[in-house]
């Protein structure tokens, strides 16, 4: 089913009834707010706007965070392709020139892609690894309060995968680096695109094994041992954070 995105920043535009604005909707919404990007994709159904501002939607539009959206929305395909519309919106807005040679980039005839039309070097849609991990002590959590991210909740260990590194690598490397805890046992559970601006995040889960809680000052504002049935403010629905944390993978 085809389905159009007018996004901005990390927000989705909808209708005031909480739904999904039509195609025939999209020349009124960018005449009155500056466009960043239009695109469409035929085999996965979408047709993306992009705004670079949202102020001059009339009361008929209501602006929410697309996290939000996608709590609120336990449809997958809906879920998909609002994060295949975000991805390749963030995409083709910082992926213009040749990473060679400098030229303006084309599109691809073929694939969803972009080629140099001097050099033929082809750029794809970018995608960040990143591990997520839900670390047990027995019947208990470790949760983390970020001091970059997500302030006002405590969520599970996470970061970038780096170069060379395997995923599981990457899990027991951020979980010492954050933590200074050793783990065994790392499981992976399920992975979640998150294009915020690229992520894929993979899920995990890894048991305690040795250490005792030392923060890394930027990166953790705290971190304690929780009851899983009696956690703090913690990430929303839908969020692979909140299946790891709530047992759901
Ligand atoms: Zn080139």
């Amino acid at each position: 089913m085809d389905r159009c995105f007018v996004l901005c920043d990390s927000n989705i535009v909808l209708k005031a009834d909480g739904s999904l604005p039509e195609f025939s909707e999209f020349e009124k919404i960018k005449t009155d707010n500056p466009l960043l990007e239009y695109f469409e994709e035929k085999n996965t159904g979408i047709k993306v706007l992009g705004l670079s501002s949202a102020e001059k939607l009339d009361a008929s539009y209501k602006v929410i965070p697309m996290r939000e959206f996608f709590a609120e929305n336990d449809d997958e395909t809906i879920r998909f392709q609002m994060f295949r519309a975000k991805s390749l919106l963030n995409w083709r807005v910082s992926a213009k020139f040749c990473q060679f040679c400098g030229q303006k980039l084309d599109e691809h005839p073929l694939l969803t892609a972009r080629i140099c039309p001097s050099c033929k070097n082809v750029f794809f849609p970018r995608i960040e690894p990143c591990i997520i991990v839900l670390v047990t002590k027995g019947e208990k959590i470790l949760l983390a309060r970020h001091t970059q991210r997500n302030q006002d909740i405590y969520a599970c260990i996470a970061g970038f995968i780096e170069a060379g590194e395997s995923a599981e690598h990457a899990v027991a490397r951020e979980i010492f680096e954050e933590t200074g805890l050793r783990v065994k046992n790392i499981q992976y559970r399920g992975s979640q695109s998150w294009p915020f601006p690229a992520q894929l995040m993979l899920g995990f889960t890894a048991e305690y094994e040795s250490g005792d809680i030392v923060l890394q000052k930027e990166e953790l504002s705290d971190a304690q041992w929780f009851d899983r049935n009696n956690c703090p403010a913690s990430p929303k629905p839908g969020s692979i954070a909140y299946q790891l944390i709530h047992g759901e993978i």
